[in-house]
């Protein structure tokens, strides 16, 4: 790698010189007049493909259940049981505990702010709506379409600090204790979507035992990229509601995830895993407007995973398509990046992105000179609620989607973008 000296600390003169560099590197990039896209957080159909088995399953004569149940009928709004007790071990919960939906973990979660809203949760003193007030803690960078639904429920949100190894624990700590309408908060524990971030086990066991002024306060955790891991160590994470239940706040914890990245995006299997009582709940407002979900679909998803290593193979597959594009990433970042102090990020060991920092003031600017070399991402301020970065600092990078090839000119092209609008930052 060419070593890139500390820019912050050169002369004018040295920088300028640089910035000439630069400069031309990154015309040259645009003259290719490429058209790439790092802007979708979705599968590969290469990786779509490692689940075409499904698109020939249960098969005509193959619809009972384990227990004999027609599968094509009406019914079994919980799930079929074999397919929760093949994913109950993921999500850090036991089968009973878990409430399978349609192809969407958006949509549950939508639902569950829906019910909480309109009816209250557990423990609530009444419907949230009949609240003054109703917010939601927001780890930033984070999900845009967690943010969307607030946003759509005009639930406020306030953004707090997400490090490396999670939330920052004294702020969150500080708000749900002061703040009574604080109702929930947004969690991506596993390889967070953008950063990558892995919350550690000091953050689970605080966040459970934390003391939240609204009696009926959720964490939502979503963890979608629970199984999405990128390396050899499949990273492991406390049971939440195991830790919850254990602090005496069993009703704490919403968990949600899907195999949406596992099998097929647009028709895999949703989860919704909780507290018995918080179940029964869930199942009690589900009840209203579903007679049933889609089991047909449950059970070919059992036929072609098999059993919870099953699940574990295919996901090592997905990794040998899916690390490559990330390693890709990570080497032009660190070749054209690396040292310079104007940007920064993680070695996501899972999950879809990976979110690119640069010099405060500079997102915006830098999105739109990768726009101009022909490399779309993601809009700066979609990490934030309401699209509001403060430090217009923060981009998120999609690498699943492209073929390899792909990925890696386009990369270069990010990160020559990164650099020159923050060394021409410098130099203002
Ligand atoms: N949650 C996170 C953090 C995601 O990144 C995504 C998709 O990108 C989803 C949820 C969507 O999940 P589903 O397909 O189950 O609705």
């Amino acid at each position: 790698f060419r070593s890139v000296p500390q820019l912050q600390s050169l002369s004018t003169a040295d920088l300028s010189s640089i910035l000439q560099d630069v400069q031309r590197r990154y015309d040259a990039f645009r003259q290719r007049a490429l058209a790439l896209d790092l802007t979708r957080g979705k599968p590969a159909s290469e990786q779509l493909d490692l689940s075409s088995a499904l698109l020939g399953l249960p098969g005509e004569d193959d619809f009972l259940a384990a227990d004999k149940t027609d599968t094509r009928n009406y019914g079994v709004l919980q799930g079929l049981p074999e397919l929760r007790a093949l994913l109950a071990p993921l999500f850090g919960t036991v089968p009973v505990q878990m409430v399978i939906g349609d192809n969407s973990s958006l949509a549950l979660m939508h639902d569950a702010i829906a019910y909480s809203l309109l009816k209250g949760t557990v423990g609530s003193e009444r419907p949230w709506v009949r609240e003054p007030r109703v917010a939601f803690l927001c780890p930033v960078p984070g999900y845009d379409r967690h943010f969307s639904i607030c946003q759509d429920f005009g639930i406020e949100m306030i953004p707090v600090p997400l490090n490396a190894d999670g939330p920052d624990m004294d702020v969150v700590e500080r708000l749900v204790g002061e703040d009574a309408a604080i109702k929930g908060m947004w969690c991506v524990p596993k390889y967070s979507n953008p950063s990558g971030a892995v919350y550690s086990d000091a953050v689970v066991e605080r966040l459970a035992a934390m003391t939240t002024a609204a009696p009926d306060f959720r964490i939502f955790w979503d963890n979608a990229y629970a199984v999405h891991h990128l390396t050899d160590e499949r990273i492991e994470i406390p049971s939440l509601i195991d830790a919850c239940a254990r602090h005496g706040h069993p009703h704490r914890a919403f968990v949600f995830g899907s195999t949406s990245k596992v099998t097929l995006a647009g028709a895999g299997v949703a989860l919704f895993a909780s507290s018995a009582e918080n179940v029964k709940w869930f199942l009690g407002r589900m009840g209203k407007r579903s007679i049933g979900g889609d089991k047909v679909n449950q059970l070919r998803h059992v036929r072609a995973l098999r059993d919870t290593a099953g699940l574990l193979a295919l996901m090592d597959r997905h990794r040998a398509i899916v690390a490559p594009k990330f390693a890709a990433v990570a080497d032009a970042f660190a070749a054209h990046l690396g040292g310079t102090g104007v940007a920064s990020w993680l070695v996501p060991k899972g999950g879809y992105f990976i979110s690119l920092d640069v010099l405060d003031g500079c997102a915006r600017d830098f999105v739109k000179a990768a726009k101009d070399a022909g490399v779309e991402l993601t809009p700066a301020g979609a990490t934030h609620p309401l699209g509001q970065d403060p430090h217009d600092r923060t981009v998120r990078i999609a690498p699943t989607f492209p073929d390899l090839a792909t990925v890696k000119v386009a990369a270069e092209g990010v990160a020559l973008s990164a650099l020159l609008v923050t060394t021409s930052a410098l130099l203002a």
